[in-house]
């Protein structure tokens, strides 16, 4: 029984702690068989203190009872642990649910394009559920953890084997000196008051836009779905890096993607991203909606639009190939404090940069 209530300590923390009640009359009820346990109880016990308190007053009150009617006990032992067994099975479904909807709303725009198809009025949570229950759960990755940071991330799960076998990853380190230098289209981006949804998807904060703004470039319209924030930079330009990036992501109708990164140096406050912190979500998968109207998103853009251009792919797992760079040359700025209160939630949420493998980077000028 000791295995059961260690095992039943995660749960009175998480998001599944809505069975708090039914825990906590099934561990007091399930005392008395730990009692009568086997001898290495104890030394459980020691190994894991957060059990002690529970089981203290257990030993005077547990023997009598279990001495007089050991089977009945144990049969209701048995009946306890397959209903918490239950209860703990559904609450881990919902967990599994709760971290794909999070990898397929932020981190593969490309892959929920494909799974959302021409139904664009669905929300991300509705795609994330719909592909959970089909069973596709995603491995947990990070920036820092052994094991899970980005150079182990290929080997978390076959789809993300691009982010070591690509030769057109992101981000990358750009050095004017080998780049293609020339006249080019500008940028035209059609931006307008917008309101979303802001959520902290345990990777960054990230905006989740609604209505039409629109970047067209080479001929093609893409829609700006969301942006979000890395913290370092992940470019660098001519061995600079900078504070932090914003990376506007868009699609168009063919779902070929289209990312603007917007550099961030310390400096001056930035009233969007103001608005953004204001409406920060308190935990991970927590998410916040934003009123109408309240975003100008073209306060997101420098003045200077002139950009570096090639292809790339997304930065985070599964790393697809295909995507169509821009990162503009003149940083926009924030504040120190708006840049701490980012650190604070993620200190480090930057993908080092990548081999260029020949990869022409365009300059226009
Ligand atoms: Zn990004």
């Amino acid at each position: 029984m000791s295995q059961t209530t260690i095992r039943l300590l995660p749960f009175l923390n998480s998001p599944g702690a809505g069975l708090g009640t039914l825990l906590l009359v099934a561990l007091l009820l399930s005392l008395p068989v730990q009692a009568n346990g086997p001898a290495h109880e104890p030394a459980r016990h020691t190994v894991q203190p957060a059990v002690k308190p529970a089981a203290a007053p257990s030993p005077t009150h547990a023997s009598a009872p279990a001495a007089s009617t050991p089977l009945s006990l144990e049969q209701d032992a048995q009946r306890i642990t397959e209903t918490l067994q239950a209860a703990m099975n559904r609450a881990a479904t919902r967990q599994q649910k709760r971290e794909h909807g999070v990898s397929v709303a932020a981190h593969a725009p490309a892959v929920r394009a494909t799974v959302r198809g021409k139904d664009h009025g669905r929300t991300d949570a509705a795609t994330a559920r719909q592909a959970a229950v089909q069973g596709h759960a995603e491995p947990h990755w990070s920036y820092l953890e052994p094991g899970t940071d980005p150079a182990a991330w290929a080997r978390l799960k076959p789809e993300f084997q691009t982010c070591a076998s690509g030769k057109r990853q992101s981000p990358v380190h750009i050095e004017e000196s080998g780049t293609l230098q020339g006249p080019a289209e500008p940028l035209a981006f059609d931006y307008r008051p917008s309101g979303g949804s802001v959520v902290n998807n345990g990777h960054t904060i990230q905006v989740d836009l609604e209505g039409q703004n629109t970047l067209t470039v080479r001929g093609s319209t893409y829609r700006l779905l969301q942006f979000h924030f890395h913290h370092p930079a992940e470019e660098k330009v001519n061995h600079k890096g900078f504070a932090m990036v914003a990376h506007l992501v868009h699609q168009n109708a063919e779902g070929q993607l289209a990312v603007v990164a917007v550099l961030i140096d310390p400096g001056a406050a930035n009233g969007l991203v103001h608005k953004v912190w204001t409406h920060m979500p308190l935990d991970v998968n927590d998410r916040v909606r934003l009123p109408a109207g309240l975003l100008d998103l073209g306060a997101l853009l420098p003045q200077d639009q002139r950009y570096y251009q090639f292809m790339g792919s997304l930065t985070t797992p599964p790393c697809t190939e295909g995507v169509l760079w821009m990162v503009l040359k003149q940083p926009m700025s924030v504040s120190r404090e708006q840049l701490k209160l980012f650190a604070q939630l993620f200190p480090m949420n930057a993908r080092p940069v990548q081999a260029l493998n020949g990869r022409v980077v365009r300059d226009a000028l």
